[in-house]
């Protein structure tokens, strides 16, 4: 209670809004520092209900497992949470499935299964079993807008790790 009312004291408050100048990328909620995705990954992934609010703008996405929120934007305020976003997002808690594909819809658990019994070592074993990385679109489809490429190669290292 003590240390409640010490953070949310006038002088706190006012350092966190400089930090928040400096840095203005910062989740809205959390205060994690968040990766910059452009507008059209945003707006093809925000539940056609608010696509309206996604405007042109490019958004920052919470990396924070724990935070509801995916989508924010800084300057406007606009923000879109977990339900307001048409896929699970795979580090976010209780991603369900757990995406390692996006465009081909192949799961973490698949890759992990590839991996232990399939035997699957690389990157080219998992496009061969899976069918994952074929018709990549990535920009539209991952929810960072990047190439899912590094991600499958995680899951490949924990199917490994798990042998
Ligand atoms: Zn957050």
């Amino acid at each position: 209670m003590i240390n409640e009312k010490i953070n949310n004291c006038c002088c706190c408050k006012g350092k966190e809004s400089l930090n928040k100048i400096e840095n203005d990328n910062t989740c809205p909620v959390c205060k994690a520092s968040g990766v910059k995705v452009k507008n059209i990954t945003v707006r093809h992934l925000v539940v056609d209900t608010l696509a309206e609010f996604v405007g042109d703008m490019d958004y920052y996405i919470c990396m924070n497992e724990e935070c509801n929120i995916v989508y924010y934007n800084p300057e406007s305020g606009v923000k879109f949470e977990k339900q307001q976003v048409k896929v699970p997002i795979w580090f976010k808690k209780d991603a369900n499935p757990k995406y390692a594909c996006y465009c081909s819809k192949v799961t973490e658990e698949q890759v992990i299964d590839a991996v232990i019994k399939h035997g699957a070592k690389t990157i080219k074993d998992i496009i061969e079993i899976t069918g994952a990385m074929k018709n990549s679109q990535c920009q539209k489809n991952n929810p960072l807008g990047k190439c899912c490429h590094k991600i499958i190669q995680e899951a490949i290292d924990k199917g490994l790790s798990m042998k």
